[in-house]
C-alpha cells in the first residue's frame, strides 16, 4: 500500500472532524466500516451521502435491552439490500424536533418497566406528548412495538407513540404491530410487509429531507453469531461465590468464546438461550397426561411434546395471554375474575409458574392446545463480569440462583439461573450471543475517576471495569460501593477486591452489609457518610455507574446522590437535580438496572 504523504494532514483534519462527533462505539464501528470499504474497493463511496436517488426512509429505535436495536438493524440491512437508503438512529441520538422535517418514519419502540419509555426514548416521548409537538401532516409512519406480556402495560410506549403521531396528523403506513419477547416470527413478517409497502410508497427519486446522517448500516460488519444464530460456548467453570447459609446463593460462571468472532466491551451483556429443567417438563407432561413423544406443529416447526416444553416454550413465567387462554380452556370463573383485577393478576403471575396454573385450575387439554397457548422462550441477559483485555476468549458471569426445589420435588426456579448454577458442568455447551450496551461505558479518558455502585449481583460489570482499567494501566481512581446481606456469606469476589486494592487498581472500597446489624445499612448510607469525598470525585470530573435492582435501589441511590450534591455543593434541591441531569447528559451518570 502506498499513500501520498502530502494528503495526510488534510485526511487527518477531515477524519478528526468526523471523529469528534462520534462516541467510542461509533468510532469502533467506523474503523470497521472504513476497513470494509477498503477491502471491497469501494473507497469512492462517501460515508455521508444523501445525494443518490435511492428511496429514503428514517428508522428510529428506542431500546432498553437491545431487542429493539437488533430489530431496527435487521430491517435496515434488508432495506439497504433492497435498494433503500436508511437513516438509522437510536432515539438517544436524535433531536426530537427534527421529526418535523421527516417524511417517512419507521419507529421500533420498546416498553420498559411499568409501561414506561426506554431511557433512550424519554426525551422524544416527552417532546411528542407535550404541547410543543408540531403538526406532522407531511409524515407517514409505522410503529413496531415491543413489550413483555408478563407485565400489565404491554407495549404501552409503542401504543402511545402510534396514537400520538396519528393525533398530530401523520398518516399511518401500516397498522402497528405489538410483539412479545418471542418476537422472531412476527418480526420477519412485519419486515417483509413493511418493505413491500415502502417500495410501493416511495418514489425512487425521493431524497432525504433530514440532516446529513451517518449511515450506521451500510458496510456494518455483522457478527457471525447473534440472537438468531447463537454461538455454542463451552462452560469452563461454575463455582460458588457465596457461602452457606447465604440466603442469596450466587455463582461465578466462565464460558469459552474462543473462535466465536464475537467482540465485547466492559458494560456489555451476554444473552443465553436457556433450557427448561427436565423435572419441570416431566411434571407438566405427567400432570397433563400428555404423550411426550407425539409430534406437534407450531408455526413452521415440528417437534416432540417433550422438546417443545424443554427447548422452545416459556414455563417459568406467566403471561396474561396464557391466563386468558387457560381461563377459556378450563372455564374457570376464578381465572376470569383474576383477569378483571389488574393488581391481583400482577401479583398472581409474579408468584406462579405455568405448572401451578395447571394444578390450580385443572382442565382436559390436548398437547397442541397447550403448546399453542404458551409463549416462546426468550433469552436471558447477564452483565459480563470480565474484561476482554484480561480474558480475551472468555466471558465471566455472576449468577444468582432464583427459586428453589421444593420438598415436594417440584422445581419452582428461574430457568437460566437454575440451569447455570445447578445443571451445567464444565464441558457442556450453551447457546449464547453478545448484547452491546453503549450506555454503560467506561470513560474514554483513562485518567477520569469512577464511582461504581453495585449491590448484590449488580457488582458484576464492575469486576469487568476494574480488570479493564488495570489492564489499560488507567491512572484514574476507582471507587466501588458494594452491598449485600452478610459479610461472611455474601461478600462476592472479596479476595479479588482485596487484591485489586493491594495492586493499586481499586482505590476505595465501601461496603454495606445490610443484615450484619439490627438496622439495615445500604450502599446509599455509605454514599451519604462519605458525601464530601463523593462530591469531590464528581467535581474532579468523575463518572458514576449504578448497576442492580432498578426499583428501590436505583431510586434510593439517586436520592442519596441528590442529597450529597445539595449538601456538599451548597446547592438547592432543584440545583442538585440539575447537576445530576447534566451528569446524565454528559454520560457521566450511567445506570444498568432492571
Ligand atoms: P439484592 O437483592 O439487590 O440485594 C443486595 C443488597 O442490596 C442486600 O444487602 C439488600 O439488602 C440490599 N438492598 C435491598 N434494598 C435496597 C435498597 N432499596 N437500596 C440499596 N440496597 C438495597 O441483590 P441480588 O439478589 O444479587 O440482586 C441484584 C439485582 O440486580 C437483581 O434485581 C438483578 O436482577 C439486578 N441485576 C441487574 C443487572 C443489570 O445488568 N442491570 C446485573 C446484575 C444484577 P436486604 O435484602 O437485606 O434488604
Amino acid at each position: 500500500m502506498t499513500i501520498n504523504a502530502a494528503v495526510i494532514p488534510q485526511l487527518e483534519q477531515q477524519l478528526g472532524d468526523l471523529a469528534r462527533q462520534l462516541d467510542a462505539d461509533q468510532l469502533h464501528w467506523a474503523s470497521g466500516y472504513l476497513a470494509g470499504l477498503a477491502a471491497a474497493g469501494r473507497q469512492n463511496e462517501a460515508l455521508v451521502s444523501d445525494s443518490n436517488d435511492r428511496p429514503v426512509f428514517t428508522l428510529w429505535y428506542g431500546s432498553e435491552t437491545g431487542n429493539g436495536r437488533g430489530i431496527a438493524q435487521r430491517l435496515a440491512r434488508e432495506a439497504e439490500s433492497r435498494g433503500f437508503q436508511v437513516e438509522l438512529f437510536s432515539t438517544a441520538d436524535i433531536t426530537p424536533r427534527s421529526i418535523a422535517k421527516l417524511t417517512t418514519l419507521v419507529l421500533v419502540m420498546s416498553t420498559h418497566g411499568e409501561g414506561d419509555p426506554p431511557e433512550e426514548a424519554q426525551a422524544l416521548h416527552r417532546f411528542l406528548m407535550s404541547d410543543r409537538a408540531p403538526q406532522l401532516e407531511d409524515l407517514s409512519f409505522a410503529v413496531f412495538a415491543l413489550g413483555d406480556s408478563s407485565y400489565p402495560d404491554f407495549c404501552q410506549t409503542g401504543r402511545e407513540f402510534d396514537e400520538r403521531l396519528a393525533e398530530l396528523g401523520a398518516r399511518c403506513l401500516l397498522d402497528r404491530v405489538d410483539v412479545d419477547v418471542d418476537f422472531e416470527a412476527e418480526e420477519d413478517q412485519w419486515r417483509s410487509e413493511l418493505l413491500g409497502h415502502l417500495e410501493r410508497e416511495l418514489a425512487p427519486a425521493s431524497t432525504s429531507t433530514t440532516m446529513a446522517t451517518l449511515q450506521l448500516v451500510k458496510g456494518e460488519s455483522q457478527p457471525v453469531h447473534d440472537r438468531r444464530n447463537p454461538f455454542l460456548a463451552e462452560v469452563l467453570e461454575v463455582s460458588p461465590l457465596t457461602v452457606s447459609p447465604s440466603t442469596s446463593s450466587t455463582h461465578h460462571v466462565e464460558l469459552l468464546l474462543e473462535d466465536s468472532g464475537l467482540s465485547w466491551m466492559p458494560g456489555d451483556s451476554l444473552g443465553l438461550w436457556p433450557q427448561n429443567d427436565s423435572r419441570l417438563v416431566e411434571e407438566i407432561i405427567e400432570g397433563g397426561k400428555l404423550n411426550a413423544e407425539a409430534e406437534v406443529v407450531r408455526g413452521d416447526e415440528t417437534l416432540s411434546v417433550r422438546d417443545w416444553l424443554s427447548q422452545r416454550l416459556e414455563l417459568t413465567q406467566l403471561t396474561r395471554p396464557f391466563i386468558e387462554a387457560w381461563a377459556e380452556i378450563s372455564g374457570s370463573q376464578n381465572l376470569r375474575a383474576l383477569l378483571e383485577d389488574r393488581d391481583a393478576l400482577q401479583q398472581y403471575v409474579a408468584n406462579r409458574q405455568v405448572a401451578d396454573v395447571l394444578v390450580e385450575f385443572p382442565a382436559q387439554c390436548d398437547a397442541e392446545t397447550l403448546i399453542g397457548a404458551l409463549r416462546g422462550i426468550a433469552p436471558r441477559l447477564y452483565s459480563i463480569a470480565s474484561s476482554p483485555l484480561v480474558h480475551p476468549d472468555e466471558v465471566h458471569l455472576t449468577v444468582k440462583q432464583v427459586g428453589e426445589l421444593m420438598a415436594s420435588g417440584q422445581l419452582r426456579a428461574g430457568v437460566a439461573s437454575w440451569q447455570l448454577t445447578e445443571r451445567v458442568e464444565p464441558g457442556v455447551q450453551l447457546p449464547v450471543y453478545l448484547e452491546a450496551n453503549s450506555r454503560f461505558r467506561l470513560p474514554e479518558d483513562p485518567s477520569t475517576p469512577i464511582l461504581m455502585i453495585g449491590p448484590g449481583t449488580g457488582v458484576a460489570p464492575f469486576r469487568a471495569f476494574v480488570q479493564h482499567r488495570q489492564a489499560q494501566g488507567a491512572s484514574g481512581k476507582n471507587w466501588l460501593f458494594f452491598g449485600h446481606r452478610n459479610r461472611r456469606t455474601d461478600f462476592l469476589y472479596q479476595l479479588e477486591w482485596q487484591r485489586f486494592q493491594r495492586e493499586g487498581a481499586l482505590h476505595r472500597l465501601s461496603v454495606a452489609f445490610s443484615r450484619d446489624q439490627a438496622a439495615r445499612i445500604y450502599v446509599q448510607h455509605r454514599l451519604r457518610e462519605q458525601g464530601r469525598e463523593v462530591y469531590d470525585w464528581l467535581e474532579q470530573g468523575g463518572h458514576v455507574y449504578v448497576c442492580g435492582d432498578g426499583q428501590a435501589m436505583a431510586a434510593d441511590v439517586h436520592r442519596a446522590l441528590i442529597d450529597v450534591v445539595a449538601e456538599q455543593g451548597g446547592h438547592s434541591e432543584a440545583q442538585a437535580v440539575d447537576y445530576l441531569d447534566r451528569l446524565s447528559e454528559q454520560q457521566r451518570y450511567q445506570k444498568d438496572v432492571y
